[in-house]
């Protein structure tokens, strides 16, 4: 009798950017078959993204580069562990490399990402991914596995099967399976630039100077400049309240309107930028409201049901939990992070030689300590700019810092 697991297809809910990447990973010659389930018919999402450096890393050194958490890296992962998840991810397909490498050298929309994944898997032409236009209900998800199939959930923040993976009577109560923290009310402020700038933690810092309310901040490494024009990605921190009486999204004119002293900030940033590299604003601002917060599942695959040992559906369903469906975190990280545990799941579902409760078990401890690493970096970011906003206020600043 064959040692293998039983070659079944895998059924990936939603092609999102973290959807479409693992089908495209599992897109190999003796891969699994791929159904990849989606309700939109095109791709709309124009946002500016970013991908982490680490995911092209080719040597321990470089993985653990950042300065936000390279020690973090280092206390919770393996060597010999991550010298194995680099040497998968160099044996990536040369197509699908080269992707990866343009989009962690800059910024990209996020439908390029999805509709260039796609057309990557079309253009193949292994006919082993298949592509179905529909909204799935959990219990179509769970009625499309066979014996031997895989359900991966990509759905996204608001996972269709999150809630079910962890056995119980109250299988319908929404959020059983999460632990969220909410950090803080942002906008997320887009604009475009003529001229080549670039933004450090001094850049924070001083081009704030005279915005004592409200701070714009662009993340580390959030201007990208290409073809003659920066791309600048900022935050501002705002109230619940703010948060409450503004629209999801609307330009400079509805901010300068509606929050002049937000705008003021913005202007004041832009005013300085100006006077050093004497370029223009060449886009209106694009503003959008998110509250950030960062989360995790409980339980990312149905391990816990496999062992209860009771007669349930689930008991007997493989699924998994991927992208922002099992992880989700602020301050632009959350790609990587789903395109980082997706390298690891797709190994782990080519390689039939595993049993069933051994992929699950390697993918909880992996995912657990990923859920470690981005709330440690959540927490310090925060933190870090907590202290920004009242780095001239000495009394605010030693309320904020606790020493032991
Ligand atoms: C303003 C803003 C800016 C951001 N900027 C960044 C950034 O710079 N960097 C970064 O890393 N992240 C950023 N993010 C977060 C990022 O967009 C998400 O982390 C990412 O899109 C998650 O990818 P995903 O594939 O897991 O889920 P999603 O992108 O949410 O994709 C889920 C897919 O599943 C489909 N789907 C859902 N339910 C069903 C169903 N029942 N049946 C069929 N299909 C279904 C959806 O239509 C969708 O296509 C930003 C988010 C916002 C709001």
């Amino acid at each position: 009798m064959s040692s293998q697991r039983p070659q079944g297809r895998v059924h990936i809910i939603g092609a999102g950017p973290v959807g479409l990447l693992l089908a495209a990973l599992l897109q190999d010659g003796e891969g699994p078959r791929v159904r990849l389930y989606e309700r939109r018919s095109e791709y709309t999402r124009t946002r500016m993204v970013s991908l982490a450096k680490y995911l092209v890393a080719d040597s321990i050194e470089s993985y653990k580069e950042d300065p936000v958490d390279g020690q973090d890296v280092e206390a919770m992962f393996d060597p010999v562990e991550l010298q194995t998840r680099l040497a998968y991810r160099s044996a990536v397909a040369p197509d699908l490399r080269a992707l990866l490498d343009e989009w962690t050298r800059g910024f990209v929309q996020l439908n390029v990402v999805e509709n260039r994944l796609t057309e990557l898997i079309e253009a193949r032409g292994t006919g082993t991914v298949e592509r179905v236009s529909t909204t799935l209900t959990r219990d179509e998800a769970l009625e499309l596995v066979e014996p031997g199939d895989v359900l991966v959930d990509c759905s996204g923040t608001r996972a269709l099967m999150r809630d079910l993976l962890l056995p119980g009577s109250d299988l319908d109560v929404p959020g059983r399976n999460t632990q969220l923290f909410h950090l803080e009310h942002t906008l997320v402020i887009t604009f475009l630039y003529g001229q080549h700038y670039e933004c450090n933690e001094y850049c924070k810092y001083y081009k704030n100077l005279e915005s004592t309310g409200y701070k714009f901040i662009p993340a580390v490494h959030r201007t990208c400049y290409e073809d003659g024009t920066t791309h600048v990605t900022g935050i501002v921190s705002i109230s619940k309240e703010e948060f409450e009486s503004m629209p999801p999204r609307f330009d400079g004119d509805w901010l300068r309107e509606h929050f002049p002293q937000i705008a003021a900030s913005m202007d004041n940033f832009i005013v300085r930028v100006k006077r050093e590299t004497n370029g223009e604003v060449i886009s209106d601002l694009e503003v959008t409201r998110i509250p950030l917060d960062v989360y995790h599942a409980w339980n990312h695959t149905t391990r816990r049901w496999y062992e209860s040992g009771l007669d349930h559906r689930l008991a007997r369903t493989p699924v998994f939990l991927l992208g922002d469906s099992a992880i989700g975190s602020p301050y632009f990280q959350s790609i990587s992070l789903g395109f980082e545990c997706a390298f690891f799941l797709a190994g782990h579902l080519a390689n039939r030689t595993l049993p069933m409760p051994v992929v699950f078990d390697r993918y909880e401890t992996f995912m657990y300590q990923q859920w470690l690493r981005v709330y440690m970096r959540s927490q310090m970011i925060k933190h870090n700019k907590d202290l920004l906003h009242v780095v001239d206020d000495t009394e605010g600043l030693l309320a904020k810092l606790h020493i032991y």
